[in-house]
């Protein structure tokens, strides 16, 4: 019999938190479901760290922009526990939109300008909003003592990390290596929309990427010259970028020249119905 608790409400939650032994770390994993082997490298991670691990699946629609895939995103909420299964003792909270919003859309919103319009933010406007949003929710509502996210929504984890450290939230942020199919292509809930002609156009994003870092690991410390290579790649391979950005880990804030502090190479593009994203850090 399966030893995962599937918990729908927050009342459920909040009993369940409240008859967890004392001195238990608590670690949470937000997903919105659709699991792959990223997700479960995340999970993995949390149980090397905690000793009660609650995995979040919830389609956040505050995240999604009036024309993106938020009716369309793949839930499957009963293959996603199987797929969890290998990795019990396990806690899922699931819960309706409308117990995340019984009144309606959050009137409140948390926005971080700096951070949230630029990069994914530009094409997606209140994406990031939504994000920030949501997370502090499941934060209150969970009350863990550290959350996992990946690496491969750097711009997500940026974000996290400053409104956890500038709203006081007492939870370690761990950031998770990206998890990749042997092509290199970035693991992605929407690499389902991809024929597997266009999976194989989609590996261009990260081999772009690496020639990216091989330059930077070259000596050239400059900016634009990296982004042009990256984009010379990408049109090579008839793959138009939404952006290519070269930013700081932290802030976020574009940077022209390499020094000291490690950036961000990052870039959107739409291949097939899918937009991805993906990333390499590079440290000087
Ligand atoms: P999502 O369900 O797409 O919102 O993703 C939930 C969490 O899984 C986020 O923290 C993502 O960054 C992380 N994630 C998604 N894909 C991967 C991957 N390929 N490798 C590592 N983490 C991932």
């Amino acid at each position: 019999m399966s030893s995962i608790v599937c918990l729908e409400t927050l009342k459920a939650m909040k009993a369940y938190h409240n008859q967890l032994p004392t001195g238990q770390k608590v670690a949470l994993v937000p997903t919105m479901g659709s699991l792959h082997d990223g997700h479960l490298a995340l999970v993995k991670e949390a149980k090397r760290r905690a000793q009660v691990v609650i995995v979040s699946i919830f389609v956040n629609p505050l995240q999604f922009g009036p024309h993106e895939d938020y009716e369309k995103y793949p839930r499957d909420l009963k293959s996603d526990i199987q797929k969890l299964e290998p990795l019990e003792p396990l806690t899922v909270f699931a819960p309706l939109v409308t117990e995340m919003y019984p009144r309606g859309p959050s009137r409140t919103v948390l926005t971080m300008p700096s951070m949230t319009n630029v990069m994914c933010g530009l094409g997606r406007p209140g994406h990031f909003d939504g994000v920030a949003t949501v997370v502090c929710k499941l934060f209150n509502i969970i009350r863990p003592d550290l959350a996992l996210f990946g690496k491969k929504d750097a711009q997500q984890l940026a974000i996290i990390r400053q409104l956890t450290r500038d709203l006081n939230f007492p939870v370690e942020i761990v950031g998770v290596p990206t998890v990749r199919e042997p092509s290199g292509l970035a693991m992605s809930s929407r690499n389902q929309y991809l024929t597997p002609n266009q999976k194989e156009q989609a590996a261009f994003l990260y081999r772009a990427l690496l020639t990216g870092k091989t330059l930077f690991e070259g000596g050239e410390r400059h900016a634009e010259k990296l982004m042009r290579e990256v984009a010379r790649i990408l049109q090579e391979h008839h793959i138009e970028p939404e952006y290519i950005s070269l930013v700081d880990y932290d802030t976020l804030a574009p940077v022209n020249t390499l020094v000291a502090s490690p950036v961000i190479l990052a870039l959107a593009a739409p291949i097939g119905r899918a937009r991805l994203i993906d990333n390499v850090v590079l440290e000087p």
